[in-house]
């Protein structure tokens, strides 16, 4: 019979810690810690495979679950010599999510089940307090209320605020027994009206809803948006964990927190955490109380401390890594209720990593894994410019708070979610200004610029969550007054309306008025460790795709080893050294589109010459013995002509010809379907005057370069070509201007002609084309759409359908974004296999977008390839992944052999 549930307790347990896919990683965490001997209640997991099959079986469980449920109860009765619903000393549980993959807060929670009139009093009993015992009871009923029924919370909440202004209290923690109890009653009353049931009293029922209810929260909404925004994929579905309660909020003696092996935020190697006295559960993560630091808890317990002290560096060494943990002390016992593998910023990640491999932890090679892309483009965010003074700052301090994530952040001031992505979407910076967040509110939490709460600690649901994404968070500020009815913030004597800027300093805790100038910080040290042992691991190279000198400097920056990709029409449009001359070459190209006769083009071209003759030295300079390579002119010439009548009169007038005459040429070179019209290398095969000026500017260039010393290694490159001989009329017209320049100048430059591969048809016949070609060069944004069919222009109205799993999830990742390897992947493979056949040292290289993600440039290193290209600020995750696939490879080899 198939196995559903999973027993853990007193030190065994039947999983472990890798079973993450099947129990989730809060199963598997529990399991692995029972199993070496750390102090974990008792409890059983119900699989991840029980959820598929819910899923897949019109919401119903597998027929063998109830009996395994039923018999993992005795056990854990057994195991805890207590019964649920016992009315002398009754076993009480908690339910819980967790899916292989943390999504803090997204699914549900619920404690203290196994609550009834008659078991309460025996909670009371055992316990000997009978406030507590009411507490536990009125916290179970309010949770399965809002979390099994769904029922409003602010319904809840506002009879229990009645009742405590009845009683004339203000704490919770002030509330007599009698108040809980009455308040359960009406809570139980409540349930009635809502939902026509009488509340559940036996805790086979409370648990079977509870179940159900967990199951469910794994397609809420809040969770998909979750997962959507993390790109999670794959996954079965979430566990249950059904495990004995323990009590952090039995008096003094006990209470409750999360700690961090390391710290969060610097990667620092110190113990770091909240914890609350005398509180249960989910008071630290839903930061209503503020909690004291780790360090006081040492103080005010220091057995429990240096109990904790010891497990955390029993579970760092364990698994390796830094871990985020939940525990409990019970008078005076420590319990570990949770350890997973904990979010950290970008600038931590590097500094774990590296300090693990210096510390002998991890490998080099495992610490290089440890990074993602994210973490790359996270670094590099912005902080506020030190250039302000310190007066200005001062004068728009609005408040301080807890500085969760660092970085800084400017936006207008919104204090919903909802309206946060309502203005993100129309373009808008935004702050996401709350007293505290929710699960509800991550898809504003995601669009927003920052997050800034009035309430909770460094591990409270915006913290953890912000910090997984490393965006700036302010938490815990608590002097300011939030209004959500007015949609104010009054702070430091001033007040913030809805769409007012203001700026957040995450690294101090900061809250500002106004938008401050921000600028990119300097990289960890860290960072530039770990890059350079990436870079000693990686097989492939890194180019950058630039245009100008500046961009190709900034990409030497980021590591490129070269271009991959320099558009050369770009420069027709802008002279990005003298933007003064602008005008002038934007002249010279409409001037040879609209003239009538070969001469008159060859004149206007001749204009064009020493500006892209320019351009071409500096980018030659700014990659001194690296290679360029230069593409010809590739789109269709319409788009370098006004279409407005006006723009239209006035480059007549400056050209000194006719108005109808533009007009008319305009409308000769409109198109239906531009992108499959006269483009790329069609145009060179009409106008071979266009290419023979291009190659003219990039020798020429190369030439004066070589003669300064410069290390010159010119690729010119012929867009989406579709055959051999057309690839071969243009590298014959390519080579005769550049060899008759050559040997002109009497210097020896050696220069390659190659190709891109941007159609199938292109890569269908690799082989012939590689017959002309020295390398190619896989354009996959051109590839993608032709292979596919899908406008790279227009499919972004309908491909997130394709992409939700929610609707059709057709495609895990948007195929222009990441290589659908499937489809277009099998052409390229086909090409570089090919290519290679008739010309075995051809150059094989990427230059489409994908050569900046990260999975693409996987791909590309498996099939072989010898470069990959990306935009200037994504050469840091091409130079990661590359180093990545190396080792993922390997591990995979290993695997295959054992
Ligand atoms: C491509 O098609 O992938 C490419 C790099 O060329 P462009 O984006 O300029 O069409
Ligand atoms: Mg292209």
């Amino acid at each position: 019979m198939k196995k559903w549930v999973y027993f853990f307790g007193a030190g065994k347990a039947e999983g472990d810690g890798t079973w993450r896919d099947l129990l989730g990683g809060k199963g598997a965490g529990l399991a692995e810690m029972t199993r070496i001997g750390l102090p974990v209640p008792a409890g059983f997991t119900i699989s991840t495979e029980t959820c598929d099959y819910f899923y897949k079986n019109g919401k119903k469980y597998p027929s063998a679950l109830k009996k395994q449920v039923t018999e993992n109860v005795a056990k854990l009765e057994r195991a805890t010599k207590k019964k649920l619903g016992d009315p002398n000393s009754p076993l009480l549980v908690s339910v819980r999510s967790g899916s292989a993959r943390s999504m803090p807060g997204m699914m549900e929670t619920i404690l203290n089940l196994g609550l009834n009139d008659r078991s309460v009093q025996g909670l009371a009993a055992s316990t000997g307090n009978q406030r507590f015992a009411y507490d536990a009871y009125r916290r179970f009923v309010q949770m399965y209320c809002t979390v099994v029924m769904e029922m409003s919370k602010e319904d809840l909440e506002h009879r229990l605020r009645a009742m405590k202004t009845r009683l004339g209290v203000i704490e919770d923690t002030a509330v007599p027994s009698s108040g809980w109890k009455e308040l359960v009653g009406e809570y139980k009353v409540l349930f009635h009206e809502k939902t026509g049931k009488v509340f559940p009293d036996d805790p086979m029922e409370q648990l079977w809803g509870a179940i159900g209810a967990v199951f469910g929260s794994w397609m809420a909404e809040k969770a998909v948006t979750y997962r959507r925004v993390e790109k999670i994929t794959g996954l079965l579905g979430t566990a249950v964990n059904v495990v004995q309660m323990v009590f952090g909020n039995t008096g003094e003696n006990s209470g409750t927190g999360v700690c961090f092996t390391r710290d969060p935020s610097s990667g620092e190697k110190i113990f770091y955490g909240d914890y609350l006295i005398n509180a249960q559960g989910e008071d630290v993560v839903a930061g209503i109380r503020t909690p004291m630091h780790l360090s006081e808890m040492g103080k005010v317990m220091p057995k429990v401390y240096g109990q904790l002290q010891k497990v955390r560096v029993k579970l760092e060494k364990h698994y390796s890594d830094m871990q985020d943990m939940e525990f409990t002390v019970e008078e005076g016992q420590l319990y570990m209720l949770q350890t997973r593998t904990g979010k950290r910023t970008p600038s931590a990640t590097f500094r774990i990593a590296v300090d693990m491999a210096n510390e002998g932890l991890i490998t080099k090679e495992e610490a290089i894994l440890r990074a993602k892309p994210e973490d790359i483009e996270r670094l590099f965010y912005p902080v506020i410019d030190v250039k302000v003074d310190k007066k200005t700052l001062t004068s728009r301090i609005l408040g301080t708070g807890i500085n969760a994530v660092p970085g800084a952040a400017s936006g207008k001031a919104v204090f919903s979610a909802q309206k946060a992505e309502e203005w993100a979407e129309r373009g808008e910076k935004v702050i996401l200004v709350r007293r505290e967040t929710s699960p509800e509110d991550v898809g504003g939490m995601a669009v927003a610029q920052g997050i800034l709460t009035a309430t909770g600690g460094k591990t409270s649901h915006a913290a953890v969550v912000a910090r997984g994404w490393g965006k700036c968070c302010v938490v815990g500020a608590e002097k300011l007054d939030i209004d959500y009815k007015t949609q104010t913030m009054k702070a430091g004597g001033k007040v913030i309306k809805e769409g007012d800027w203001i700026t957040l300093d995450g690294s101090e805790g900061v809250v500002y008025s106004d938008a401050m100038p921000l600028v990119t910080p300097e990289l960890p040290q860290a960072y530039e460790t770990l890059m350079k042992w990436a870079d000693s691991v990686r097989r492939l190279r890194v180019r950058t795709n630039a245009d100008t000198p500046q961009d190709s400097r900034k990409a030497r920056e980021f590591g490129a080893e070269g271009i991959g990709l320099c558009r050369t029409e770009h420069m027709f449009f802008t002279d990005f050294e003298q933007p003064e001359r602008s005008h002038e070459r934007q002249r010279a190209i409409q001037e040879m589109i609209l003239a009538s006769n070969r001469e008159d083009r060859v004149k206007a071209l001749d204009k064009l010459l020493p500006f892209q003759r320019r351009d071409f030295v500096g980018i030659f300079k700014a990659m001194d013995g690296f290679p360029v390579t230069i593409r010809l002119i590739d789109p269709p010439l319409h788009e370098f002509v006004p279409h407005e009548r006006a723009k239209q009169a006035e480059l007549a007038r400056e050209l000194g010809i006719d108005v109808e005459l533009v007009a008319r040429r305009v409308e000769q070179l409109h198109e239906a379907n531009p992108m499959l019209g006269h483009r790329g290398c069609r145009l060179a095969i009409t106008y071979p005057e266009i290419l023979e000026m291009q190659v003219r500017a990039i020798i020429e260039a190369a030439i004066e370069c070589q003669k300064d010393k410069i290390k010159v290694l010119p690729e010119i490159m012929i867009p989406l070509v579709l055959d051999r001989k057309e690839l071969w009329i243009l590298e014959q017209a390519t080579r005769r201007v550049a060899d008759d320049l050559i040997k002109k100048s009497g210097i020896k430059l050696n220069y390659l002609v190659g190709t891109m591969i941007e159609l199938p048809r292109a890569a269908l016949l690799a082989g012939e084309i590689a017959e002309v070609a020295d390398f190619f060069s896989f354009g996959t944004n051109d590839l993608t759409q032709t292979t596919m069919g899908l406008s790279r222009d227009d499919a972004g109205r309908f491909l997130p359908d394709y992409v939700d799993e929610k609707r059709a999830g057709v495609f895990a990742a948007d195929p222009f974004q990441s290589l659908d390897i499937k489809g277009v992947g099998m052409l390229m493979r086909w090409g570089v296999e090919n290519g290679r056949k008739t010309r075995n040292k051809l150059k094989v290289g990427i230059c489409g977008e994908h050569g900046g993600d990260a999975d693409s440039v996987k791909f590309c290193h498996a099939i072989g390839m010898d470069y990959v290209s990306a935009s200037p600020f994504r050469v840091p995750i091409a130079r990661l992944a590359a180093a990545q696939a190396v080792i993922e490879q390997k591990a995979a080899r290993k695997k295959g052999r054992k």
